[in-house]
């Protein structure tokens, strides 16, 4: 790590077991084992400082090859093929045990990576890894299959087996680094699948240190692959090779088109899970601080890169100048500070890439004539951080209404009649997620089959729990991760019958 990071570190101070890994050349985990190689390295950056934190090797077509036939292997015939359903309960039950033991030194490891706030990450990243390695190992000894009666007498038992797909090609984003990997790892695992996963090359190091504690909770080889480097090489090999089953995605929409053909084209399994913009629609009997609060969790969290954002915001025009003033007055409250820093509400963007895309929206929406209520502006020195920012009076003919900018920026909007809420939070390509706030059950009943969205909360911004599946509608996605869902997207369902 450069000069930077290592100020940044001793002022705010890290765990030994940290510094430990931080330090360690990072190395691919294929079969079981750290691998050694002559990759090509690539520099990971700190989003808080722009300062190198580590290097990261750029894996290869062969590297994919040698971690599919491992996974393979592992799931047919090796150590892995044995486990039975309460061995494989077993070890994800201690792999959530180690997660929680060493939750501080991977908040560090992903919030140095990723830019993400410590304290946010270590309560909610951290502790979904850990909830989501639970609540899929109570599910291994759950996975059933079914007797049937035939309809016609022809004198066969029949029933039907579950039976694990194959091996998994899992690709993850930046976003949520840590729990992302982990929703593509706990359910192919507890019904006996292995994976290859492939993290974004801009945030590898929580995945390469969770390796560790697989190989401590005493996981097979083989039954998780960790293949670091670029989408377009690692990714795309991955997703196009013949050995893999099913295609477990997360990331842009654009990407998730690619993966979604290559996998066709192999007729493999798949699930995206995609972009969105997701909006917040308030009625006139809404609690508007409450409102307001939850944009703190909705679109200012880890500074909007959230694919579930509450990044549009309709409110009832009776109490639309009242919302922007609470809205304002949040957003104007939050903390902005390096990653470390346990104070901080709102850590950097990702990547100085990033940052530029999201300038380039807030400027998209002045010059289209959006209202700047507060922000807009990056942050001047070392990092990527922008202001949470706040657009009133937009319109959804604007291009930072309809696309995902993946920033902290909010668009508001009011509106008269709940057709016109309707129309405007369902205009968008996207249905990922949506909130409703009123006090009007009969309404929030009434609403929630209309919209357009794979999670509809009321009086609640993404609240999450394992056993609730979560996936996109329209072009947000296909298929669902997380709850009894996801479990049979990694299930095949094989006919038996049996002549008697
Ligand atoms: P991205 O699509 O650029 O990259 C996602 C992953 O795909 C990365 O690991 C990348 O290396 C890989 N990739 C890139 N090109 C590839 C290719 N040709 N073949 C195979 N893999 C390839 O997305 P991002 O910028 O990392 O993440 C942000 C996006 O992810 C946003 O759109 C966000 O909404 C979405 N996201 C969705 C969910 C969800 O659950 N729906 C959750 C988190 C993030």
């Amino acid at each position: 790590m450069d000069a930077n990071v290592r100020a940044l570190i001793d002022q705010f101070g890290v765990t030994n077991e940290t510094l430990r890994f931080l330090e360690q050349p990072k190395r691919m985990f294929i079969d079981g084992q750290f691998i050694d190689g002559n990759h090509q390295m690539a520099r990971v950056e700190d989003p808080s400082t722009g300062g190198q934190l580590a290097e990261i090797p750029l894996g290869t077509a062969d590297d994919v090859d040698v971690a599919v036939a491992a996974a393979k292997h592992a799931m047919k015939r090796g150590e892995w093929s044995k486990f039975t359903p309460r061995d494989r309960e077993q070890v994800l039950r201690r792999i959530a045990e180690l997660i929680r033991k060493n939750a501080q030194t991977l908040a560090e490891i992903e919030s140095l990576d990723s830019g993400k706030a410590i304290t946010g990450c270590k309560n909610v990243d951290i502790n979904v890894g850990a909830n989501t390695f639970e609540y899929f190992a109570g599910w291994a000894t759950k996975i059933q299959g079914a007797t049937r009666e035939t309809s016609f007498p022809i004198e066969c038992v029949t029933y039907t087996r579950k039976e694990p797909v194959g091996v998994v090609g899992a690709i993850v984003p930046w976003n949520w680094p840590f729990a992302m990997a982990v929703w593509k790892l706990a359910a192919p695992l507890a019904v006996g699948c292995s994976v290859v996963l492939k993290p974004a090359e801009l945030t590898s190091l929580s995945m390469l240190y969770l390796m560790e504690l697989c190989v401590e909770a005493g996981l097979p080889r083989g039954a998780i692959n960790i293949v670091t480097g670029k989408g377009s090489v690692v990714g795309n090999h991955m997703v196009a090779h013949p050995d893999v089953a099913k295609v477990s995605f997360t990331g842009s929409t654009p990407v998730g088109k690619m993966v979604g053909a290559a996998a066709v084209n192999n007729v493999a399994h798949m699930t995206l899970e995609l972009g969105g913009k997701s909006p917040m629609v308030a009625f006139e009997d809404a609690d508007i601080d409450a409102v307001a609060r939850a944009t703190l969790n909705s679109v200012y969290f880890n500074a909007g890169q959230v694919c579930s954002a509450g990044s549009r915001l309709y409110v009832h025009r009776s109490r639309y100048d009242e919302a922007v003033e609470k809205v304002k007055a949040i957003a104007e409250s939050i903390k902005l500070a390096p990653s470390l820093d346990p104070t901080g509400v709102m850590g950097p963007v990702i990547s100085a890439g990033q940052r530029n895309s999201i300038m380039g929206y807030i400027d998209q929406g002045i010059t289209q004539g959006a209202k700047l209520i507060t922000g807009g502006s990056p942050l001047d020195g070392a990092g990527h951080f922008i202001q949470p920012t706040l657009f009133a009076d937009c319109t959804n003919d604007m291009t930072i209404v309809q696309e995902e900018i993946f920033g902290p920026v909010l668009v508001m909007a009011p509106f008269d009649t709940e057709e016109e809420a309707m129309t405007l939070a369902n205009d968008s390509i996207f249905g990922l997620a949506a909130s409703i706030w009123t006090q009007d059950l009969s309404r929030a009943h009434r609403l929630i089959p209309q919209m357009d969205a794979g999670s509809v909360w009321v009086n609640i911004h993404d609240p999450g729990d394992p056993a609730m599946p979560f996936g996109g509608f329209k072009q947000s996605g296909i298929g669902n991760d997380l709850g009894p869902e996801q479990l049979e997207h990694f299930l095949e369902t094989k006919g038996v019958w049996i002549k008697v």
